[in-house]
């Protein structure tokens, strides 16, 4: 039924959940739900068109221009994109940019800054 972790420190099954923490009854440890979900996403790495690795909070600029999906506005090359949030999906990075509100992007088709 549980599908909790282990203890990290002492690699326990028997693992239970306080409120939003993770606590091991056997050395009583104490970790939270956070850091668990945190390693988890070290494992996915999202590049750039250059290969660098893109983190939540990075400005990138964008190498060609990006037709906007239902509309006529084209998202310029060398546009710049600021505190850029990596999200799961075809279009792996959220963003905000002047004049078109939020967005969708691939990593593909931007660089770090
Ligand atoms: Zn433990």
């Amino acid at each position: 039924m549980s599908n909790l972790p282990n203890c990290p420190k002492c690699s326990s099954e028997y693992t239970y959940e306080d409120g939003t923490l993770f606590v091991c009854p056997e050395c009583a440890h104490e970790w939270t739900a956070e850091s668990e979900a945190e390693s988890r996403e070290d494992e996915k790495v999202i590049k750039d068109s250059n290969g660098n690795v893109l983190n939540d909070g990075d400005t990138v600029t964008v190498i060609k221009d990006l037709k906007v999906k239902g509309s006529s506005s084209v998202i310029k090359i060398g546009t710049k994109v600021k505190n850029i949030r990596l999200v799961d999906g075809d279009h792996d990075i959220d963003c905000k940019i002047d004049g078109f509100g939020a967005m969708k992007l691939k990593s593909e088709f931007v660089k770090k800054v």
